[in-house]
């Protein structure tokens, strides 16, 4: 069954968050300088609870599955979920974004439990930035490097998400750009966005997709690519001299609302209906009291209702000034 919203917006990709953990800290998403509460053990899905509620899904519409976090390696039992995910019917394609520090053990087995592709966050090629950005020093961006090489030479596609910010790591939007080029991996950039409400978001900070795009078009020229999907976030651009090409993801200055099919499930079992919503519906407790049937009417009455379009709205007076923090929903 295809379920579709108020704004005939259909059920296709969903996104998991399999843990509210992370071994990073980085500080436009868990600021170092906060403590965190995380959810006790009871309160986080099972892997077979994840993978029942995905088959639900699956069974109305969804057929791309984004395994996030926190941090998705740091969950035990990973690679078991990607094999049940794996042979849910209806599943084209499952995809995990981490922030590389457990690839070198996880990548060969992850691929092998039917990982279709991985998505590598990296900020900043400079060790000095790297170590502010992400809040820790157990990486560097010679051991993400490392990771990501690694992560390819198993054969899964990589992509590099890199999180720009104004006077933080704009400098670095082209050495960026090169090294991922020569490596043959798809680089997407994206604006730096008012997620949650702790990490101090300011808009001077963001870089304009346009900006981005005229100051890439100066050294490597480009062309717009046609998206390869409707819903699609990334705006692409391919590389005139052949090698490749780049994405920007620009929610703040150009939003996609209009074509956004995802929904999102957090490691607690709630279902999030935007990145930028303030309340979750909870799946889990309806799971494990009433069964998968009544997931399923919630569901499609959830979905059937969604009117989200935080982006398109921001800056007005009525939108919600609380939201849920990136790290329980995983972007
Ligand atoms: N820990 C994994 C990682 O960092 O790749 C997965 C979860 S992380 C929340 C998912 C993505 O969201 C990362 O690429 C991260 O850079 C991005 N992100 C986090 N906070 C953001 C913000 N305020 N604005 C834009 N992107 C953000
Ligand atoms: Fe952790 Fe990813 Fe958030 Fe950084 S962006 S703190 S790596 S969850
Ligand atoms: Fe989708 Fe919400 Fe982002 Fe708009 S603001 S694209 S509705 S997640």
């Amino acid at each position: 069954m295809k379920l579709h919203d108020i704004f005939q917006r259909p059920l296709r990709d969903l996104r998991i968050s399999v843990t509210d953990h992370c071994n990073f800290r980085c500080g436009y998403c868990m600021p170092a300088d906060r403590t965190y509460t995380f959810l006790p053990k009871s309160q986080v899905l099972t892997l077979e609870e994840i993978a029942e509620l995905a088959g639900i899904f699956a069974a109305h519409g969804t057929r791309k599955l984004r395994i996030t976090g926190g941090e998705p390696l740091l969950r035990r039992g990973l690679v078991d979920l990607i094999a049940m995910l794996s042979s849910i019917p209806g599943i084209e394609d499952i995809a995990l974004t981490t922030n590389g520090f457990a690839l070198k053990r996880l990548a060969a087995p992850l691929k092998e439990a039917g990982l279709n592709r991985v998505t590598v966050s990296l900020d900043s090629l400079d060790p000095a930035v790297f170590a502010e950005l992400s809040g820790t020093k157990i990486a560097t961006p010679a051991s993400t490097l490392a990771a990501i090489d690694h992560a390819a030479s198993v054969g899964l596609p990589v992509k590099i998400n890199t999180v720009v910010q104004r006077g933080v790591n704009d400098n670095e939007i082209i050495s960026l750009l090169e090294t991922f080029r020569e490596r043959g991996h798809t680089l997407r950039f994206i604006e730096f966005m008012d997620v949650g409400s702790l990490n101090r978001w300011d808009r001077t900070r963001v870089v304009p997709a346009v900006e981005i795009r005229e100051r890439v078009a100066e050294v490597f020229p480009f062309e717009p690519v046609e998206p390869a999907y409707h819903g699609e976030v990334a705006g692409r651009f391919r590389f005139l001299d052949g090698k490749g090409e780049f994405g920007i993801i620009s929610s703040v200055t150009q939003p996609f609302c209009g074509s956004c099919n995802r929904a999102r499930l957090s490691a607690e079992g709630k279902l999030y209906t935007c990145l930028f919503a303030k309340d979750g519906h909870d799946l889990k407790t309806l799971l494990r009291e009433q069964g998968p049937q009544a997931v399923a009417d919630s569901l499609r009455r959830v979905w059937r209702a969604r009117d989200d379009r935080y982006s398109e709205l921001r800056g007005r007076e009525d939108q919600p000034k609380e939201k849920v923090e990136m790290f329980h929903i995983g972007g």
